[in-house]
């Protein structure tokens, strides 16, 4: 098995690897960063971007991330298109198992971000950024004036409705039993917007639309009586949870019980001095594009001065 060494290896080439790449190559560390599975990250299965700043008129989602790897690329990133599939951090340099080769790093940053989970129905990912979202926040500013469905029962799904309701006229949330999983305080809240109605005990079978027109409408089927309806949307917003990429780190590094990596408050150190984590992998709150490139900013700082600190060499 090969065997290569670096200063500073990253992990993942989301907003929060590609930014903390940028930052550690300007350092003059050459990190190493390993794409991953899913190169771009989560904004690579998205259409417009429209909240990050620079991009006045947005951006589509694989376009910025296209320049936020040369930009990574322009001072010295070297790029590793593999995907790890062990890490040992008990030994220190670290190392880490990226398909046939072993790479050991003086000090490294974890990015390897969250994803959205998915209700596995057929049109769903085509429909992605044509009408299908995981992120109100991102999305729902394309729903003015229009009809949209969020699909959970959870805080996720009471937060985004309540979101929603500033752009769209209606808002229908689909959940599959007839009780919430979202605390009190969420719930009333949703239930108390008079634009928010519930669609209890019902699943969506189907998406209707195409990339062209996008949503038209969807499927339900009732989770007790089986019997299939249609329900016209303009949207739907699917909220039931997200799964950070954390399972390479379990009994190694300290998490919460959902899996997202603590990092001590302020900083983006992790329990292991020399391993850090940034963007989704270490925020369940925020969850965005600007907030993981500043946590990639924070990582690569942090792992310099780390370095500087304790191995100048
Ligand atoms: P990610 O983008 O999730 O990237 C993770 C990276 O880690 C990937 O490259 C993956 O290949 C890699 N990886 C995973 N496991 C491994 C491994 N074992 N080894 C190596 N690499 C690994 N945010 C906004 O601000 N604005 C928007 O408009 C917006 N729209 C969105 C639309 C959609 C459909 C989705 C799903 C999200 C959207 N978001 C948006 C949220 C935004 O995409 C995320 O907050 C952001 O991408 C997080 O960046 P990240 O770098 O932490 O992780
Ligand atoms: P969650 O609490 O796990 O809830 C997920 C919801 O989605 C549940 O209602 C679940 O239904 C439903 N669901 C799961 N899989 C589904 C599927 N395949 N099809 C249809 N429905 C499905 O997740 P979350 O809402 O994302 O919250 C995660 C954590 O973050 C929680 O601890 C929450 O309190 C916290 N959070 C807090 C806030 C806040 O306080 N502001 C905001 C957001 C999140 P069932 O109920 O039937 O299982």
């Amino acid at each position: 098995m090969a065997h290569h060494s670096t200063r500073v290896l990253i992990l993942g080439s989301g907003p929060a690897g590609l930014t903390a790449a940028l930052y550690a190559a300007r350092a003059n560390l050459a990190p190493l960063l390993v794409d991953g599975s899913n190169p771009g990250g989560q904004l690579t299965i998205t259409t417009e971007v429209e909240n990050y700043p620079g991009f006045e008129k947005g951006v589509q989602g694989p376009e910025m991330m296209e320049i936020f790897r040369r930009q990574a690329e322009r001072f010295g990133t070297i790029f590793d298109g593999g995907h790890a599939t062990e890490v040992r951090l008990g030994k220190w340099p670290f190392e880490v198992v990226v398909e046939h080769q072993t790479f050991s790093a003086k000090a490294l940053i974890i990015a390897t971000g969250a994803t959205a989970k998915l209700l596995g129905i057929d049109t769903e990912k085509q429909l992605m950024g044509y009408g299908v979202s995981a992120c109100a926040t991102c999305d729902g500013a394309f729903f003015k004036d229009k009809e949209v469905v969020v699909v959970g029962g959870g805080d996720t799904a009471m937060e985004e409705a309540t979101f929603l309701t500033r752009f769209a006229t209606k808002v229908d949330v689909i959940h599959r039993r007839h009780e919430l999983r979202a605390s009190k305080i969420m719930q009333e809240r949703a239930r108390k917007n008079p634009k928010i109605r519930f669609i209890w005990n019902s699943a969506i079978e189907t998406i209707d639309g195409t990339q062209k027109d996008g949503v038209t409408g969807v499927h339900l089927k009732n989770t007790e009586t089986g019997a299939v309806t249609h329900h016209k949307t303009d949207g739907v917003f699917i909220a039931i949870g997200h799964k950070p990429n954390s399972e390479l780190f379990k009994g190694q590094l300290d998490m919460d019980e959902v899996g997202y990596l603590k990092t001590q408050p302020g900083s983006t150190y992790t329990n292991i001095p020399g391993v850090f984590a940034a963007g989704d992998i270490a925020d369940s709150v925020y969850r965005q594009a600007v907030t993981a490139a500043g946590t990639g900013c924070m990582a690569a700082i942090d792992a310099e001065r780390w370095l500087e600190a304790n191995h100048p060499d």
